[in-house]
């Protein structure tokens, strides 16, 4: 049999999630954080790598990093942890679990879009809400949306991705009230924002909050977690492949975690740079940049004789490399996404987009 003849249709018809190749450029496209370890830090970690048994499997449940978590990243003690190859991987096993023939996933629109790409892999629906113009949650429209859908869950990304704002926590209550189904709050972004529902994940019976360490500065581990109450958790966990999460990283994530103050500082460093970032491109002609909670800033460009793709294609001739969201949703024309990376490299950046836009 061809693949035409034996793959789905609709996983034929779909298109690969495109990450560029990055060597040489000056990599702002995938929030990622820009610093590494002091170098004593390095030599410690070294140390204890060394020791590892790589021959063996890694520990099944993982809990020298749960342990872990539960002692320096303030995950509630009574709360269940389950831990993922990166967040994504979570986002898929909550989605497996709920793929009931009629289920349908829910999320604004634009955030994520690892949400209805795995709906789609796993052949669940997906409903989008809409956002207002300025990327708070069009709550009617979504209240409404509950009703008529019945969601089996919704994720919503705290601060969101790719608009980088917090929603209201007015607006996530009436959610998480007004849901019947699991109501996912994804802090990917925790670390450069000014709230969390990890302390507070049991008041609700169907909250769930997920992070990874990805963007707080460990995006080559791949880990993330999942917190809930004890009775979802157990059910979630059915599906994680055994060994899901590698000796190495479980090591690495421990050991990170013991010193999670080096990597928050670094995060703060991260938020100082992010509002001189927005300073400049304020002040850039032709663009409108837009306030993040988030290691990334959202900014659309206007100029009279370039488009937006224009803009990215000569940044990247320049060796610079952000995202191009032009395209990819309505409220997304003309926009692009750049993640803050070191002072030196968002003057650079800034010196790019300004000889370009001149
Ligand atoms: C980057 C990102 C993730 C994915 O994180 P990994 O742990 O690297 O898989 C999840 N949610 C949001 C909103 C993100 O921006």
């Amino acid at each position: 049999m061809t693949p035409a003849q034996l793959i789905r249709d609709d996983i034929r018809a779909l298109q690969a999630y495109h990450v560029p190749d990055a060597s040489g450029y000056i990599k702002l496209d995938a929030m990622e954080n820009p610093y590494r370890w002091p170098e004593h830090l390095v030599g410690e970690w070294q140390h204890g790598l060394a020791e590892l048994a790589l021959n063996l499997y890694p520990d099944a449940s993982g809990k020298m990093v749960t342990d872990a978590l539960y002692q320096h990243a303030k995950v509630p003690t009574d709360a269940a942890i389950m831990l993922g190859n990166g967040s994504d991987e979570l986002i898929q096993l909550i989605i497996q679990a709920v793929a009931k023939p009629d289920a349908c996933i829910m999320a604004p629109e634009p955030s994520f879009v690892m949400y209805q790409m795995i709906a789609t892999f796993n052949q669940v629906g997906f409903v989008g809400t809409p956002l207002n113009d300025d990327f708070s949650l069009n709550l009617a429209a979504t209240l409404e949306a509950i009703e008529a859908t019945q969601p089996a869950a919704i994720f919503l990304a705290y601060p969101n991705n790719p608009t980088g704002n917090q929603f209201s926590t007015a607006d996530i209550e009436a959610i998480i009230q007004a849901a019947d189904g699991l109501v996912i709050i994804d802090e990917a972004y925790y670390a450069f924002a000014s709230d969390s529902y990890l302390p507070r994940v049991l008041q609700h019976p169907n909250l769930l909050v997920m992070r990874t360490l990805s963007k707080v500065g460990l995006a080559g581990i791949r880990l993330g977690f999942l917190v809930g109450d004890t009775a979802w958790i157990h059910e979630l966990d059915k599906l994680r492949l055994p060994y899901n999460i590698n000796v190495m990283t479980q090591y690495t994530a421990q050991f990170a975690l013991q010193h999670i103050a080096v990597l928050e500082s670094q995060a703060e460093q991260l938020k100082i740079a992010r509002g001189m970032l927005l300073d400049e491109l304020t002040n850039t002609p032709h663009c409108t940049a837009y306030p993040s909670d988030a290691n990334f800033i959202l900014f659309a460009t206007q100029h009279p004789s370039l488009t937006t793709r224009d803009v990215h294609e000569q940044l990247k001739e320049r060796q610079i490399l952000i995202k191009c969201l032009d395209g990819s949703h309505p409220a997304l024309n003309n926009m692009l996404r750049v993640t803050v990376g070191t002072p030196e490299q968002n003057q650079q950046f800034i010196d790019a987009l300004r000889a370009i836009l001149q």
